[in-house]
């Protein structure tokens, strides 16, 4: 079989300083095969895309039915295409009121994006407040929502009028005023290490979005569809989001993002001026023929609920004197080391032993743990007797 490896170093640009570089041949549930004949358990899903693991049957057989019908056609929002159509119902349906109107596109950044314009429009302010060591995405204005300047400052000028609250501290929260159009927030912080919410943090969120007339943007990309043991993250506590934003998991494996809001809300972009937001490609039929199917999948098979009993499986198997805590909720588990050079080893261990694990963007000393949904107790069991075999030899 030929290789593919020196010409992904030379013409796949790279921003990583040290990609995995695994050559993958083929991903089949929990696992991925590569072309040296190694088999690994991915325990990161992907970076939180695979909940239902890699190449889910139903939702090949969705894609294959849809490429036989139709690709695009038209750009978004003009021709009535069933799989959107079919979707947008669907997760009205399961959302609280007034979440009502989705706006498709292709990635978490975008949903971001179109969340950041949505809100500017309809409350006719400009400010926004975003939490510390979030991590919104990688466009100008998501980049602009992330406090941490060693990544974001080499791209000024950035989107003006941003504050930044931390996490969990309600005294914080008084940096939301008059002038804030929206408050932008990860129920479970992702990039930062996940970090569980203060429920009543949460709740004084709201509170202070209501008073102050600013829209609370929620960003589910990495917490929504199952991730932390209810479809949504934000179910779990005492909130309904004015903004919804979705990615990753909600394709099931195909590039699909969006934006959910109430209709009133939503309505602003289509007028003065009409074509408050374009996508071309946003809502592509095939990306929205898996999105239905996986959503179908996770709303009715009940593996939703045994999230939270493989979250205490974790938590009981991994105690070693090297883990200091492990954070998080559900299936999005961070545990900490005590240092990045114990994080580095370990992942080079877990690789040696058919294990894909991996680290955060702004800790790291912890691993992340965030395997498909769909892992069994055995491979739970087996995981996490490698990463304790590991810890031991730290
Ligand atoms: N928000 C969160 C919470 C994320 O985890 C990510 C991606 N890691 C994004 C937004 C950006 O998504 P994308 O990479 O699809 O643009």
């Amino acid at each position: 079989m030929i290789s593919h490896k020196n010409n992904f170093l030379q013409y796949v640009a790279q921003t990583s300083d040290a990609p995995i570089s695994l050559e993958i041949k083929k991903a089949e549930g929990i696992y991925l095969k590569t072309t040296d004949g190694k088999r690994y358990i991915d325990l990161i899903s992907g970076i939180g895309v695979s909940n239902l693991g890699h190449r889910n049957q139903r939702i090949s057989q969705a894609i294959r039915k849809q490429v036989g019908k139709y690709l695009h056609t038209m750009v978004y929002g003009e021709y009535v295409q069933a799989p959107q159509v079919k979707l947008a119902k669907r997760l009205a349906d399961l959302l609280p009121d007034p979440l009502e109107a989705t706006f498709f596109v292709n990635s978490g950044s975008e949903a971001i994006e179109g969340a950041l314009k949505l809100a500017k429009r309809y409350t006719g302010k400009t400010g926004f407040v975003a939490m510390k060591n979030a991590y919104h995405g990688s466009s100008t204005g998501a980049l602009s929502l992330m406090s941490d300047a060693y990544y974001s400052s080499a791209y000024r000028p950035l989107l003006p009028g941003i504050r930044y609250a931390d996490f969990n501290s309600i005294d914080s929260l008084s940096c939301i005023d008059g002038s804030t159009a929206g408050v932008v927030i990860e129920i479970v912080q992702g990039e930062a290490g996940y970090l569980a919410p203060d429920p009543n943090f949460l709740e004084a969120v709201r509170q202070a979005c209501t008073k102050h007339g600013a829209l609370l943007i929620v960003d589910e990309i990495q917490t929504g569809m199952g991730r932390t043991g209810s479809l949504f993250a934000f179910e779990q506590y005492n909130l309904v989001p004015d903004i919804l934003c979705l990615a990753k998991a909600f394709g099931g494996g195909m590039p699909l993002g969006a934006f959910v809001s109430s209709k009133s809300i939503m309505h602003s972009l289509s007028h003065n001026p009409v074509l408050g937001h374009i996508s071309t490609f946003g809502g592509h039929p095939v990306s929205c023929a898996a999105g239905y199917e996986n959503l179908q999948i996770l709303s009715k098979s009940g593996l939703i609920n045994k999230v939270s009993e493989k979250e205490a499986l974790f938590r009981k198997l991994l105690v070693h004197p090297k883990i200091k805590q492990i954070t998080g909720k559900g299936l999005m588990l961070g545990l900490a080391l005590e240092s990045e050079d114990e994080m580095h080893q370990m992942v080079a261990h877990c690789l040696q032993n058919g294990i894909i694990i991996d680290w955060f963007l702004y800790d790291l000393t912890k691993l992340r743990i965030a395997p498909p949904l769909i892992i069994r107790e055995n491979e739970i069991k087996k995981v996490c007797k490698v990463l304790l075999d590991g810890l031991n030899k730290l």
